[in-house]
């Protein structure tokens, strides 16, 4: 079984988070696993989200 890792790297999760990913209407909810520093990086980011790939992620489903 491969080992978890972080969604945007190759460096071991920190944690896994709930988070709210979306793109217009579209809402998907997801529980994803983040390393240290993109954790903080979408904490810092707050209800604004961060953008990654065409998509926002934002700390929470709502
Ligand atoms: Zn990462």
């Amino acid at each position: 079984m491969p080992r978890p890792r972080c969604l945007w790297c190759t460096e071991p999760p920190a944690d896994e988070v709930a988070v709210l990913k979306w793109r217009g209407e579209e809402r998907e909810r997801l529980t994803v696993n983040l390393c240290l520093k993109h954790l903080s990086r979408l904490k810092e980011a707050g209800p604004k989200g961060r953008e990654q790939k065409g998509w926002s992620y934002k700390v929470g489903w709502w």
